[in-house]
């Protein structure tokens, strides 16, 4: 099925259901009101040449327009290039360049980026601003009776929505997206996506959380992120759900405040949102009592913060998911009837039609239960390849198409599927495997530590040693490396302990979240040389 195809027969069967909400805008659209606007940007855009293939970025904040962006593209078979909102020049000069981009759909600012700017400073001209241009005249008929439906208007509920997507000979398997990866361990990668393989993970993602028309699903992760685009849009559409939009960027209050006002009952985020939303103030304030469900995923899930989203947040099935954007994205999901312990310490089981294995990436051999090894997933949901990239692409699917996820993990006897960490995090001293996160957890149990990464550095001895990165809690005595190797001494084995403690402030992000051990290295050895 095609995105437009699967949009379509939603409307028919819910066209008067409520589908999105964006509460900082004000504006409510059902599916009947929202499918009129996607066909009428989808008219425009071809009335602006853009067809089959074509590369459409768009680069905005979270935002109904987002949404009907995504649709329309996917109606007229362009592929959609997202680019993240906190992108400066140089990274979106890259994008238009290695994407071949024709057409971006843009903000005209966000927090404090000034997007057009940055993109008349790139020299690219074919762009269209939200809130300015005719392409996203709102379907509220007081307007447009005034005359104000600009050329991207005409004619564009019947052009499209009468031609459908089969009309324009759009198939399943064509490529739809592409997603960059956040770039945690080097440069992003631009994976590109079919309408089969977005639209069918998060068609099972709403399977699995039992997602019905009654439904409401508050999303305060970025949707320029699968986790927003597939997980959030494609699971509420493909299920006649509806999706909230509380704020342009995170905002914890305005995510619980929508989540009450909207009566949600499914809200999702990465760890360090629900760390912040559990952190307010006035948490507890927030009437919580519409929630049943939601995700987290991303990152590593502390099992103490899912306790919590459990019993504090009125989210009694909330999932964990884990995934990366080549596998569109989801390929384990915790299940609501899974023990309580499974759907806080593991990342569940492969999803339907999926498989997965752990390897020995050196070998390739499937290792046994409880043995880490790199994962692999096969089916539907791997990505077409790299875009324009075909070497990382062969060095990413192997011949028997399975995707090398470069994560290490253990899998049980039942398939329950534990994340210990990225091979390329994986620190090997003296001929001993280390996972920095194992390390990692221990120290987040001392008084005075507030957050710790852990990577490996050069040795000339061993190899490689550890080092820790230290955020200390406010007002904690500094800690000395000989301090942090008495809290270890005992506790764990003798090459777990790091050699070297460096306390700093912060660590080096991504901008979806994630720390960037690669940069953290670099600069290691430039204070260890
Ligand atoms: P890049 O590939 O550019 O280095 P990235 O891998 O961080 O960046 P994404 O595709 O956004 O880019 O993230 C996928 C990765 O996120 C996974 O490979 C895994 O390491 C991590 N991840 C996702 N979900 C989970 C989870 N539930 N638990 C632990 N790690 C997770
Ligand atoms: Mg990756």
């Amino acid at each position: 099925d095609t995105i437009g195809a699967n949009l379509e027969r939603t409307v028919a069967r819910f066209g008067d259901r409520e589908a999105l909400v964006d509460v900082a805008a004000g504006r409510r659209w059902t599916y009947a009101t929202l499918n009129a606007d996607v066909n009428r940007l989808a008219a425009g855009l071809i009335e602006r040449g853009i067809g089959t293939g074509d590369r459409v970025g768009i680069w905005a904040p979270n935002c109904a327009e987002w949404v009907i962006t995504q649709y329309a593209t996917a109606k007229i078979g362009a592929i959609l290039v997202n680019v993240n909102p906190a992108y400066r020049t140089h990274e979106l000069e890259y994008v238009v360049q290695q994407s071949g981009l024709k057409f971006l759909i843009s903000a005209v600012s966000f927090k404090s980026s000034d997007y057009r700017a940055m993109i008349e400073s790139i020299g690219f001209g074919a762009v269209a601003y939200i809130g300015e241009d005719d392409l996203f005249l709102s379907g509220d008929k007081s307007e447009m009776s005034g005359g104000r439906m600009g050329a991207g208007g005409v004619g564009g509920a019947e052009g499209v929505g009468g031609v459908g997507a089969d009309g324009l000979g759009l198939a399943f398997d064509d490529p739809i997206n592409i997603q960059y990866t956040s770039g945690t361990t080097g440069f992003p990668k631009g994976a590109t996506l079919s309408h089969h393989n977005i639209l069918n993970n998060g068609y099972f993602v709403g399977e699995l959380l039992g997602y019905t028309d009654q439904d409401r699903i508050c999303l305060p992760v970025p949707l320029y992120h699968c986790f927003g685009m597939v997980m959030g849009n494609l699971a509420a559409t493909s299920h006649g759900a509806c999706i909230i939009l509380p704020s342009p960027g995170f905002d914890p209050a305005a995510t619980l405040a929508a989540v009450q006002s909207e009566k949600a009952t499914s809200l999702y985020g990465v760890p360090t949102m629900f760390i912040a939303e559990l952190g307010l103030p006035d948490f507890g304030d927030y009437d919580l009592s519409s929630l049943r469900t939601g995700i987290m995923a991303g990152s590593p899930c502390p099992v103490e913060v899912m306790k919590r989203v459990v019993a504090e947040m009125n989210m009694a099935e909330v999932a964990i998911c884990y995934g990366m954007t080549e596998t569109s994205p989801v390929s384990t999901m915790t299940r609501a009837d899974d023990t309580l312990a499974r759907r806080t310490e593991t990342v569940g089981r492969v999803m339907p039609h999926l498989e997965s294995k752990v390897i020995d990436p050196g070998t390739g051999r499937v290792l046994g239960h409880g043995e880490p090894g790199e994962l692999c997933t096969r089916g539907y949901s791997v990505m077409l390849g790299y875009w324009d990239q075909p070497d990382a692409t062969a060095e990413a699917i192997d011949a028997a198409r399975w995707m090398h996820t470069g994560d290490l993990a253990t899998m049980d006897p039942d398939g329950y599927v534990n994340i210990v960490g990225r091979i390329k995090d994986l620190v090997i001293r003296g001929g001993e495997n280390v996972y920095p996160r194992e390390v990692e957890e221990f120290l987040h149990r001392h008084p005075d530590i507030a957050d710790v990464q852990v990577i490996g550095v050069p040795d000339a001895r061993y190899g490689e040693e550890l080092m820790a990165w230290i955020v200390l809690r406010p007002g904690a005595t500094p800690l000395s490396a000989d301090d942090v190797r008495a809290f270890c001494t005992g506790k764990l084995s003798h090459f777990k302990i790091p050699r070297y403690v460096h306390v700093v402030d912060g660590f080096p992000m991504t901008v979806t979240g994630k720390v960037r051990k690669v940069e953290m290295r670099e600069r290691a050895a430039e204070i260890l040389s």
